[in-house]
């Protein structure tokens, strides 16, 4: 994959590094049985993807498990960093991005709304002095993202949400969209996520919450989008893993499942 002349992908990889609410399954401390459940299904580290195409590779967030995820995945090379928003289980993890710095003997390129950065800047002050460190600290270039962008060979049309107050971002990527933590998606948006081959979407829980959609209020957005499959992220210990998946059967939508960390398919580019 050392072309100079990128060709364009027919296919890309998604890998779910996380599918786990903020504080992550089993939660800190919890008794409940979802969080002791003996089911791999049922550990769900913080929510993060991968996509690997045209021999690179993208990650969407580095949660505080990122390092965790990497290892897991035996991550090698890593191409680009996207962001979602910046609560602190989808950038705490941003230091981690050191290793392919050193490896790759380059800046990483990170991409996110000019809020996010702003954020980030304040968070890991110390990598965006300008000035030489003693130590380590992640290199980046920054690119705010303002429209559509290329990565991986490929168009990545960012899609605003809202996440409770907050405004946050999701990515259409050929046959793909990514939609983690929001509770509405405006009408301007709902032309990015037609015709999806796979739509992963935040479904927290059946309760309700004031900046993430229960599963009720997800499989509505599945009902008027009607992509081809559906996979539910950002979960909360209060979905078991297999019951959930029979549930969703039992309701009527067999394209619909819970993702879960190390879940991995081909989308079209
Ligand atoms: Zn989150
Ligand atoms: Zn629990
Ligand atoms: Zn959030």
């Amino acid at each position: 994959m050392s072309s100079s002349e990128p060709t364009l992908p027919s296919s890309l990889r998604l890998t779910v590094m996380g599918s786990g609410t903020s504080m992550g399954v089993p939660t800190i401390a919890c008794p409940c049985r979802v969080c002791h459940s003996s089911d791999p299904h049922d550990n769900r580290t913080r929510p993060s993807v991968l996509l690997s195409g045209n021999g690179q590779r993208a990650i969407i967030d580095t949660t505080p498990d990122f390092r965790f995820q990497a290892l897991r995945e035996k991550l090698d090379r890593l191409d680009a960093v996207v962001f979602t928003h910046a609560h602190a289980d989808h950038i705490l993890g941003f230091d981690d991005i050191r290793p392919f710095n050193l490896r790759q003997k380059s800046a990483m390129p990170v991409y996110a709304s000019a809020e996010t950065l702003a954020i980030l800047k304040r968070t890991f002050a110390y990598a965006f002095t300008g000035q030489q460190a003693v130590s380590t600290i992640p290199q980046v270039i920054l690119h705010v993202i303002e429209g559509p962008f290329e990565l991986l060979g490929t168009l990545w049309k960012p899609i605003a949400a809202e996440h409770g107050e907050m405004k946050v971002l999701g990515f259409r990527v050929g046959g793909l969209a990514y939609l983690t933590d929001f509770s509405r998606v405006p009408e301007e948006s709902k032309p990015l996520l037609q015709g999806l081959d796979d739509l992963v979407i935040d479904a927290l829980r059946d309760e309700p919450h004031p900046m993430h959609q229960t599963v009720t209020q997800a499989l509505e957005l599945v009902k008027e989008l009607r992509p081809q499959r559906a996979w539910f992220t950002h979960i909360a210990h209060d979905l078991p893993h297999r019951e959930t998946n029979e549930r969703l059967l039992r309701e009527g939508f067999p394209n619909v499942q819970l993702a879960y960390d190390g879940l991995s398919f081909e989308v079209r580019a």
